[in-house]
């Protein structure tokens, strides 16, 4: 997928404190020493479908180009597979930088719109922090709904062979210690506010 140029950025519009915030969130200082030597994006068996490559990810981080990196398809479409990682010259942990740089955008609400994936993500999250347990059914429903309605009467179908086979569970499920969930997502939370 071709990059897309956006308009040109005054050095006044960047965000100066996102690469401080992206290292401390990614647990990744040697981030400022990319040399821009582009082998994350040789490695990275995805940056063909990437709207940005890796290595112009990092640079756009510590350049401060927080809207266009959080609002990138780069992201999501990250796999994890950690071959970037493994490969930089310079033990960049990129693939930590992609994680950190989700959590950040699902944080703030930006993302692609009606990309799948970080929708996936945010239900994900919030689902198993209410209720300590995702059901797939519900997921999967709230999932199409947010993202590609017009395609759920063409799944009805599915649905309902899996709705009869017992594997659409209409009741949402749930541990029963959701407060002690609670306490502990909170001292968690209160942890990362800190670090
Ligand atoms: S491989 Fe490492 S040093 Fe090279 S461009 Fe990628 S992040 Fe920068
Ligand atoms: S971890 Fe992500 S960015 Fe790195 S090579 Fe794999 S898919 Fe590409």
């Amino acid at each position: 997928m071709a990059a897309i140029e956006r308009r040109i950025r005054y050095e006044s519009e960047l965000d100066p404190s996102f690469a401080r915030e992206i290292i401390a969130f990614s647990g990744s200082p040697s981030l400022m020493a990319c040399i821009q030597c582009g082998t994350c994006s040789s490695a990275c068996p995805l940056s063909l479908y990437m709207d940005y490559t890796p290595r112009r990810i990092i640079a756009m981080v510590r350049e401060g180009f927080k809207q266009e990196v959080l609002s990138s398809r780069t992201i999501w479409l990250c796999a994890s597979c950690y071959a970037c990682t493994v490969e930089c010259p310079k033990q960049i942990r990129i693939t930590d930088v992609m994680y950190a740089l989700k959590r950040y955008a699902i944080r703030e609400g930006v993302h692609p719109p009606r990309f799948p994936i970080p929708v996936l993500a945010r239900l994900f999250y919030n689902t198993v922090r209410r209720r300590g347990r995702l059901t797939e059914s519900w997921t999967v429903l709230r999932l199409y709904l947010q993202t590609m309605p017009l395609r759920i009467p063409g799944m009805s179908s599915l649905g309902w062979k899996l709705l009869r086979r017992g594997r659409f569970p209409l009741r949402p499920e749930g541990i029963r210690d959701r407060q002690g969930l609670q306490r502990v997502l909170r001292v968690v939370e209160r942890q990362e506010v800190t670090a």
